[in-house]
C-alpha cells in the first residue's frame, strides 16, 4: 500500500498584536503541531501596523512554522469581518448593484483594488510571508442562478461588457452577464496570483463552499501556476448541516476540492470550523478532521486559535470545549504522521 501523504496542519491567528503575547502563543501552536499560521492583515494593520506584522512573521519562523498571511475583509471583496477604509473613500471604485445602487465592496475591475492589492502584497512580501491566502473572493451580490439583484454593474464592468458582447450591459444576469462576471472572478484570482508570484510569495486559493460552486472554474483556479494549496471553507456549523450530515457534507466538498487539484501543484486544503460551536457538538471537529484525511484532503487548517473565544459574535457557546476538540484533534494527525 503507498504511504499516505503527510497532512499539513495548519491555524489561523488574530485578535492580538502584543508581540510578546503573540510568541507565547505561536510556541502553543508550535507544540500542537501545527505547520503553518494565518495571520490575517487587513486594512487597518496595513495602515497602522505593517511592520508589527512584519515581527509576527518573523516570531511565527523563529517557533518553526511557515508564515501565511491572508488580506482580511480587504475592499469587501474577501472574507474577514473587517472593515474597508478604500471603500469609504472610494465610492467611485465601488461595486454598483443591477439597479445602479452603490454597494460597499471594491469592484474588483476598478484600479483602485488593485492598488490596494498591490499596496498589500507589497507589505506581505516585506514581512517574509511564504504563501498569501486568496480567502472566499466573492461580489457583494450573488449573479449566478438569475438573480433578480446582482452584482456588479459598475462603470467599468458596463464597459467590459459593451466592449465585449457589442451592446450596452443588461439588468438582468442574463448568461452573457454570468460569463463576465465569472471571468471577472477569474481574472482577477490570477493576477492577484501572479502578482504574489513576481513578489516570491506562493499563493492559497480558498473559495466559499456555496451555491457559486463551479467545478470548471475550481479547476481553473487551481490550475493556476503558483498556487500551491487549494480549498474552501465548509463551515457545516455556519451552513446549518446537522450532526449526521456532516460526514456526507463534507466528504461532497472534499471531494470536489480534491477533484479541482488532482494533477496541479496545489494541495487539497480545507478548512475546519472552530467557532460558532454549539454546546455539546465541539466532537464534530475532530470527526471532520478524519473526514478531510479520509476524502484526500492533505492541508487542514482550523478557523481559529482559540477558537475565537476573544469575538463575542463569533465564539462557541464553550470555546475551552471546543478548543480542547481542535487540539485532540491535532494531536491524532501528529500521531498518525510518527
Ligand atoms: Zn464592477
Amino acid at each position: 500500500m503507498p504511504e499516505a501523504p503527510r497532512t499539513t496542519l495548519g491555524l489561523s491567528y488574530f485578535g492580538n498584536r502584543y508581540l510578546d503575547h503573540a510568541n507565547v502563543d505561536l510556541r502553543a501552536m508550535a507544540e500542537m503541531g501545527a505547520d503553518f499560521v494565518v495571520h490575517v492583515m487587513s486594512e487597518a494593520d496595513l495602515r497602522w501596523n505593517p511592520g508589527t506584522m512584519t515581527e509576527l512573521a518573523a516570531l511565527t519562523r523563529e517557533a518553526g512554522m511557515r508564515a501565511w498571511m491572508t488580506p482580511w475583509g480587504l475592499g469587501g471583496v474577501f472574507g474577514g469581518e473587517s472593515a474597508s477604509y478604500v471603500v469609504g473613500e472610494h465610492p467611485e471604485a465601488c461595486q454598483r448593484d443591477s439597479d445602479g445602487r452603490h454597494l460597499p465592496a471594491l469592484c474588483p475591475r476598478q484600479s483602485v483594488f488593485r492598488e490596494l492589492i498591490e499596496q498589500w502584497l507589497d507589505a506581505a512580501a516585506a514581512a517574509g510571508v511564504e504563501i498569501v491566502q486568496w480567502d472566499e473572493l466573492h461580489l457583494a451580490l450573488p449573479y449566478r442562478g438569475a438573480m433578480e439583484r446582482w452584482a456588479c454593474r459598475c462603470d467599468a464592468c458596463q464597459e467590459a461588457f459593451q466592449e465585449r458582447f457589442d451592446a450596452p450591459m443588461p439588468g438582468t444576469a442574463t448568461p452573457e452577464v454570468v460569463r463576465l462576471l465569472d471571468d471577472l472572478m477569474h481574472d482577477t484570482l490570477a493576477w492577484m496570483v501572479a502578482s504574489a508570484g513576481e513578489r516570491g510569495m506562493g499563493s492559497a486559493i480558498v473559495l466559499l463552499a456555496n451555491d457559486d460552486y463551479d467545478a470548471g472554474m475550481w479547476r481553473a483556479a487551481a490550475s493556476l501556476p503558483g498556487v500551491r494549496a487549494f480549498g474552501t471553507t465548509a463551515f457545516w456549523y455556519f451552513y446549518g448541516i446537522s450532526e449526521p450530515e456532516m460526514p456526507a457534507y463534507l466528504s461532497t466538498w472534499a471531494e470536489r476540492t480534491v477533484q479541482a487539484t488532482v494533477g496541479t501543484g496545489a494541495e487539497p486544503m480545507g478548512w475546519v470550523q472552530a467557532f460558532k460551536v454549539p454546546a455539546g457538538r465541539e466532537a464534530e471537529i475532530e470527526a471532520a478532521v478524519e473526514t478531510l484525511i479520509r476524502s484526500g484532503v492533505t492541508t487542514i487548517a482550523a478557523w481559529s486559535y482559540l477558537a475565537c473565544a476573544a469575538m463575542s459574535g463569533l465564539a462557541p457557546d464553550n470555546p475551552d470545549a471546543t478548543w480542547d476538540a481542535v487540539n485532540r484533534a491535532f494531536a491524532q494527525v501528529v500521531t498518525a504522521r510518527e
